[in-house]
């Protein structure tokens, strides 16, 4: 994976503190045309994000919180939208699409369960399916609990994961629909991808969540290692994501709830990683 030269220096948003755009490029067997991935703020504190296959033109926006962000980003890379991939049907990820739609005709593909909530949607996608950008193509993976229909996003050739709002870094997705022992299993699915897997979440959100895990693990020297590259990244202006899952892992507590000293931590020893995993998640509503 190298940094694209060309796409460097995008200026700060006002809305996006400490969000710079960026984008890679994700070289798989040394192919001349890798997939090419452009992140940029939105709104407040939401991630778009757009993937681009150099050898058919097509190009995806992961979500769409905002067309004017969305459009701006088009006008950047030079890319034409031809696709939306919609992870859940909430509002700061979905708003952008009539206007999108309407500009580009790209094609709107929602998650099967929640289809019904998310406008001018013409294709649906679910557990085991997959979807393609022009020649690039990923997996689905239902990840229900943020939202019952929520899905994420695998594209496993170029190893490269969309995880919406159910994984952020060092934190994950509020239940607001499922159930807690839902969501745990939906971060098991994730946790059960390889470690070289790089992931784009919804929302930067990294700092507060890293102060947040810190209650919990003090001790654990990969949530430290974290939290000191955040930092880092932050003041100078850089967004937290994209992270390797490999890291993730090793730092983000929420993955981490069958692991006894956590459950330890917590004064839960011996109780089932998802009732552990509960007692988490409301402690971080609370927090
Ligand atoms: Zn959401
Ligand atoms: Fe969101």
């Amino acid at each position: 994976m190298k940094r694209e030269a060309g796409c460097a220096g995008f200026p700060h948003s006002k809305g996006g503190a400490g969000m710079l755009a960026s984008a890679i490029s994700l070289n798989e067997h040394g192919s001349d045309m890798p997939a090419k991935i452009h992140q940029f703020p939105c709104l407040s504190d939401n991630f778009g994000v757009l993937i681009h296959d150099p050898e058919t033109g097509a190009t995806a926006a992961i979500d769409a919180p905002e067309a004017a962000a969305v459009e701006k980003a088009l006008k950047d890379t030079g890319w034409t939208l031809t696709d939306i991939l919609v992870t859940h049907h909430h509002a700061d990820h979905t708003q952008g699409i009539p206007e999108l739609k309407a500009r580009h005709n790209c094609r709107v593909t929602s998650p099967r369960n929640e289809a019904g909530k998310i406008a001018d949607t013409d294709a649906t996608y679910g557990e085991g399916d997959t979807v393609k950008v022009g020649s690039l193509e990923a997996r689905v993976i239902d990840t229900p609990g943020h939202t019952a229909g929520h899905i994420c996003l695998v594209f496993d050739k170029e190893k490269v994961g969309f995880f919406g709002d159910t994984l952020f870094s060092i934190g994950c997705g509020r239940v607001i629909e499922g159930t807690p022992s839902q969501m745990w299993e939906s971060l098991l699915k994730l946790r059960a991808l390889p470690d070289d897997i790089i992931f784009y979440c919804g929302h930067e959100y990294t700092q507060s969540n890293i102060k947040f895990a810190l209650t919990i693990e003090p001790d654990n020297p990969a949530l430290q290692k974290r939290a000191a590259e955040v930092d880092e990244l932050l003041a100078a202006g850089k967004p937290t994501l994209p992270q390797t899952l490999g890291a993730e892992k090793a730092a983000n507590v929420f993955l981490r709830a069958d692991i006894p000293s956590v459950a330890d931590a917590v004064g839960m020893s011996g109780k089932p990683a998802a009732e552990v995993f509960a007692e988490i998640r409301a402690r971080k509503n609370k927090f």
